[in-house]
């Protein structure tokens, strides 16, 4: 099945401006997505169909330039259309999203260049999607692997005098993905993209039970553009292992698809929810203690299952049993955790602090979330009947060749308790981490 040609008419839709059941009006500021063989000697004529004539200038990185951007200048050369180049001299997974990248692009893109073409996976097009938006050019995507599914997305996360941040950018004007280079793509990172997608379980689930506790915005149709191609893959992980077009292809959609859904949301709620913020914890420790580094989808992948634990104990729990005057016994106040986090953090705790000011609760507060969520207690339950078990998935990452766990990952037991305490006050958002605490789980 292609999952992208059946969910056509709702991109056709969405394209027009999509007045959804969730109460909003949704639009797709992509005029143009395919995934498929030989697309790339195609580009010249769609770029002229969305209106270009060049001059046109290509970004890549040496690794992605021999994959697709050579392929690319030829047919664009061949077609009349005058193509400049910035090439990173380095590797994917070695170029840094920083302000010296940036000031490369800054001093290389000509002034006349009509449209930024971004040959690359995550860190190329994050970079071009900054530096098109700062410059006000469009540009166009050229995936180099299905690794994560921020292909379609309007942010840009760089790292700024060291910090992980992320900046407000645009989403690119097209995307065009061919199927043998992404067929070619290192196994690490197609097992990456899949545990990207995998993720989107535990955070449609946070997504449910926040939209069940605390009314939150939720909107079907976003998850629902994401399903087929979920459904596909992971009926049948092998199929990536063995790079079969067809899973590789569903891969790369169901990829594009969540990118798609969290422009519809509004936010990345769709497709992050608490195995994202453990993946981001981290992240930001590799950063800051220099080791294990992992592609993001990788720790989004083994981030899932943790998560799926958690459920299971969360959903087990009789939250009628609770022992108030125990919980108040050992009930941390705002300004415990305050300190805490501060405690944790360092440096960047103010900024972390602001975010999660709603996490901090009174022993009062705290008691009415109790009981709000004693209330909807069945409710929550029988939303989250579909929810995989961490064996199902764990099982899936494997028949996949992911890494399935944080012991394969090597990541220190340290890093792993730290995550499951404070990665929830990296964000505002709710999930089933904030529900445990509440709850004294
Ligand atoms: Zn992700
Ligand atoms: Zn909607």
């Amino acid at each position: 099945m292609d999952t992208l040609a059946a969910m056509d008419v709702e991109l056709a839709a969405l394209r027009q401006g999509y007045n959804c059941s969730c109460g909003r009006i949704h639009h797709l500021p992509i005029a143009d997505i395919e995934v498929a063989q030989d697309v790339l000697i195609s580009i010249p004529d769609r770029l002229r169909n969305l209106g270009f004539e060049g001059p046109v200038h290509l970004i890549a990185d040496s690794n992605t330039l021999a994959a697709a951007g050579a392929v690319t200048v030829d047919a664009l050369d061949q077609a009349g259309l005058s193509v400049s180049k910035t090439i990173f001299v380095t590797q994917e997974d070695t170029l840094v999203p920083d302000e010296l990248a940036l000031s490369k692009l800054f001093m290389e893109v000509p002034v006349a260049a009509e449209v930024l073409i971004a040959v690359g996976a995550g860190t190329i097009t994050d970079l071009v999607r900054f530096a098109a938006y700062k410059m006000g050019k469009p540009f166009v995507s050229i995936p180099t692997a299905p690794s994560m599914d921020g292909y379609a997305s309007a942010v840009s996360p760089l790292i700024v005098g060291g910090f992980k941040r992320t900046f407000s950018a645009c989403p690119p004007l097209a995307i065009y993905a061919d199927l043998d280079v992404l067929c070619k793509a290192p196994m690490a990172m197609i097992a990456a993209g899949f545990g990207d997608l995998v993720g989107k379980y535990t955070a449609r689930a946070d997504w449910e039970i926040s939209r069940t506790i605390n009314d939150e915005y939720f909107c079907q149709s976003s998850l629902d553009l994401m399903a087929a191609a979920l459904e596909l893959c992971t009926s049948n992980p092998e199929g990536l292992r063995k790079r079969e077009p067809q899973l590789v292809k569903a891969l790369m959609e169901g990829l594009i698809l969540s990118g798609i859904a969290i422009s519809m949301a509004g936010n990345s709620r769709p497709a992050s929810g608490a195995e994202h913020q453990l993946a981001h914890y981290w992240e930001m420790r590799s950063l800051k203690e220099n080791r294990h580094s992992h592609l993001h989808g990788t720790k989004v992948g083994v981030a899932a299952p943790l998560v799926l634990g958690i459920y299971s104990r969360v959903l087990g729990f009789d939250p009628s049993t609770i022992d108030l005057d125990a919980l108040a016994e050992s009930h941390q106040g705002p300004e415990a955790v305050e300190a805490e986090v501060r405690a944790h953090y360092g440096p960047m705790a103010e900024e972390i602090l602001a975010e999660s000011l709603g996490k901090r609760l009174t022993w009062e507060a705290r008691k009415d979330r109790i009981r709000l969520i004693q209330g909807k207690w069945e409710e929550i339950r029988g939303g989250l009947a579909w929810l995989p078990t961490a064996d199902a998935i764990r099982l899936m990452l494997k028949r996949a060749g992911a890494e399935s766990s944080v012991e394969e990952l090597g990541l220190p037991d340290e890093w792993v308790d730290d995550a499951l305490r404070y990665a929830r006050q990296l964000r505002s958002r709710y999930t089933i981490l904030d529900l445990a605490a509440e709850l004294g789980i």
